[in-house]
C-alpha cells in the first residue's frame, strides 16, 4: 500500500493507493495552526488509514515547498509553520518508517506522468498555475532533482523576452523582480487585469467573453506570457509533454491559444510539444505523494 499526503496551507489529504492503482481510502481535514499539530495530524490520519485498509504501506508527502539539501529543513513553503522544519526527519520519527517529501508541482509531473495526461511521455513538464506558480519534472517515471533540490523551480525565473513596459516586473514574494510567478499565478493574473490589490482571477474569462476588452486584453498578455516560459522549458528540456495543473489550468483557451505563440520561441524549426490539462486536477498532489516510492 502507498499512503499519499497533501499538505496544503488549509488542509491535508490523505489518499491509500493499492498496486493495481485503485483507490482504497480517502480523507481530509483541516491543516492545524501548529507545526506540532500538523506532525500529529498526519500520523493519526496514517494510523486510522493503516487501521481500515489492515495493512502497512509507505508514505510520501507533497507541500508546498521543498526540503534544503543543505540544511534537510523546509524552505519556500507558503505554509509558514513548515519553514524551518525537519519534516521528513520528524515524520519518520512519529511514523516509524523513512518518509519522502518533495513539492507540490513535483508530485503534479509524478501523478501525471503515471497514469495522467503524460502517461506514455518519458518527459513531463508539469506546472501548477494558482495562487502561486511552479514546475516539476518527470524523466522515465524519475523527479529531475539535484544538488541544489531545485529541479523545475520555474516559478521564481524571471520572465522571457520582456517588453519595456514589462520591465522589469513586479516584486515577487521571494525578493526577486519579473518572476514567472508575478505574471502567471491568478493573483498576478487578476493585479494585471485590476490593478494592484485584486486576488481572485476567477472571474476574468467569464467577463472577456462577455465583451470586456480589459479582461480580454489581460488573458491575451497572460497566454503570451505563458508562451514565452514554456518556450524557454522547450529550448531546455524539451519535454514530450506540458502538462497544465492548478487553478488556471481550468482556463480553456490556453490549450488552443499557447502552442502557436509558444513556436516563436522555440530554437527550431518545429514546435510541437502537446500542452495539455492535468487529468487529476486537484487530486494530483495526493497521487504524486503516495507515488513518490514507485520504483522509476
Ligand atoms: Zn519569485
Amino acid at each position: 500500500m502507498r499512503f499519499g499526503i497533501d499538505l496544503g496551507g488549509t488542509k491535508i489529504e490523505i489518499v491509500a493507493l493499492a498496486r493495481d492503482g485503485t483507490v482504497r481510502l480517502r480523507e481530509r481535514r483541516p491543516t492545524p495552526p501548529t507545526y506540532e499539530a500538523t506532525i500529529e495530524a498526519i500520523a493519526a490520519l496514517v494510523a486510522e488509514a493503516e487501521r481500515e485498509t489492515g495493512v502497512r504501506g509507505t508514505v510520501g508527502v507533497g507541500i508546498p515547498g521543498s526540503l534544503s539539501p543543505a540544511t534537510g529543513l523546509v524552505r519556500n513553503a507558503n505554509t509558514q509553520a513548515l519553514n524551518g522544519r525537519p519534516l521528513d526527519k520528524d515524520l519518520a520519527a512519529a511514523l516509524g518508517r523513512e518518509v519522502r517529501v518533495t513539492n507540490d508541482a513535483n508530485c503534479l509531473a509524478m501523478s501525471e506522468a503515471a497514469d495522467g495526461a503524460g502517461a506514455g511521455h518519458r518527459t513531463v513538464f508539469a506546472v501548477i498555475m494558482g495562487t502561486g506558480c511552479g514546475g516539476g519534472i518527470v524523466s522515465s517515471g524519475r523527479i529531475l532533482d539535484g544538488p541544489n533540490g531545485t529541479g523545475g523551480e520555474w516559478g521564481h525565473t524571471p520572465l522571457p523576452w520582456m517588453t519595456e513596459a514589462e520591465f522589469p516586473g513586479p516584486r515577487c514574494w521571494c525578493g526577486r523582480l519579473g518572476c514567472l510567478e508575478t505574471f502567471l499565478s491568478g493573483p498576478g493574473l487578476a493585479a494585471d487585469c485590476d490593478g494592484p490589490g485584486a486576488r481572485d482571477a476567477g472571474g476574468i474569462p467569464a467577463r472577456a467573453a462577455a465583451g470586456e476588452e480589459k479582461a480580454a486584453a489581460a488573458l491575451a498578455r497572460h497566454a503570451d506570457r505563458l508562451a514565452r516560459a514554456l518556450g524557454m522549458i522547450v529550448n531546455i528540456l524539451d519535454p514530450d509533454v506540458i502538462v497544465l495543473g492548478g487553478g488556471l489550468s481550468n482556463m480553456r483557451h490556453l490549450y488552443a491559444e499557447v502552442p502557436p505563440l509558444m513556436a516563436r520561441h522555440v530554437f527550431g524549426d518545429v514546435s510541437r510539444t502537446p500542452v495539455v490539462q492535468a487529468r487529476h486536477g486537484d487530486s494530483s498532489g495526493v497521487f504524486g505523494a503516495a507515488r513518490l516510492w514507485d520504483p522509476g
